[in-house]
């Protein structure tokens, strides 16, 4: 097993705690983030998106087994889960004192060696206060903007602002302020808990670690570009079939 006497950084002694940075919040770097701190190591999870998870925790089950997809190893498996596939591992990661959850952020530098590193990072405003937030949605019910939802592949609609999945870590709702948002205010104006701030901004911060997981995942491949799909519509019967992705179809049959 990992402890944190193997991760020791230079100038330091064998008192000194150590500390990793995860880079990417999805099912990989949640199960690292999880590994390093019940090891006794300090962890800055770093994810660019709104909340952890990625694209697993968009999956319900897992064929063939109707295994829960992000549970599985996780301490707290399922009971009175009203979204298994995502809840369990994400309260693990929203309570470990070893974990410092950083989302909507962006590396800008790397610099250094193993045991030395210097990170710049970029961290973006989400425009929620977490710690305010009480999930009421009313800043959701007054906000004229529609959006495609990524959570359900862009099946369902998603207000400007809105909450990344059911059980979203931070469990909070956020402000896409994309240039489709017509600064209106009214989601500040309604919240009763003064969550909201538009006016508030990105802001650059050094870190320093002793090593570094690169959990980034993958990108889908756009399938509509593929030679086959071309094939297809340029036939007599491109107009009979659909294609969608296993992702989409996913979305589609997921309970
Ligand atoms: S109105 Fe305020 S408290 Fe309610 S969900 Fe929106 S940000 Fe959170
Ligand atoms: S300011 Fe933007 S996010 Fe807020 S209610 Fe208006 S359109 Fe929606």
């Amino acid at each position: 097993m990992i402890t944190n006497l193997d991760f020791q950084n230079k100038s330091g002694t064998a008192e000194d705690v150590a500390t990793v940075l995860v880079l990417g919040g999805g099912v990989a770097g949640m199960r690292a983030a999880i590994d390093l701190a019940e090891a006794g190591i300090r962890v800055k999870l770093v994810e660019s998106t709104h909340g952890l998870g990625g694209r697993v925790a968009q999956l319900g089950f897992m064929f063939p087994t109707h295994d829960c997809v992000l549970c599985r190893g996780t301490s707290d498996h399922g009971y009175g889960c009203t979204r298994p596939a995502i809840s369990p591992a994400f309260m693990d990661q929203n309570l470990h004192p070893n974990i410092e959850v950083w989302t909507n952020t962006q590396v800008l530098d790397v610099a250094g060696e193993a045991g030395d590193f210097t990170i710049s990072l970029r961290r973006f405003p989400r425009y929620v206060d977490p710690a305010r937030c009480t999930n009421c949605g009313r800043c959701a019910e007054v906000c004229p903007v529609e959006k495609p939802r990524g959570f359900e592949a862009g099946l369902t609609k998603r207000k400007a602002a809105f909450k990344v999945a059911p059980r979203a870590i931070p469990n909070a709702y956020v402000i896409d302020r994309g240039p489709y948002c017509d600064d209106c205010h009214r989601c500040e104006q309604v919240c009763p808990t003064r969550a909201v701030n538009l006016s508030e901004a990105a802001f650059d911060t050094d870190v320093h670690v002793d090593a570094i997981i690169l959990a980034v995942g993958t990108q889908l491949y756009d399938a509509r570009q593929s030679e086959e799909r071309r094939f297809l519509a340029s036939a007599w019967f491109g107009s009979i079939f659909r294609i969608s992705s296993s992702w989409t179809f996913a979305a589609c049959v997921s309970p």
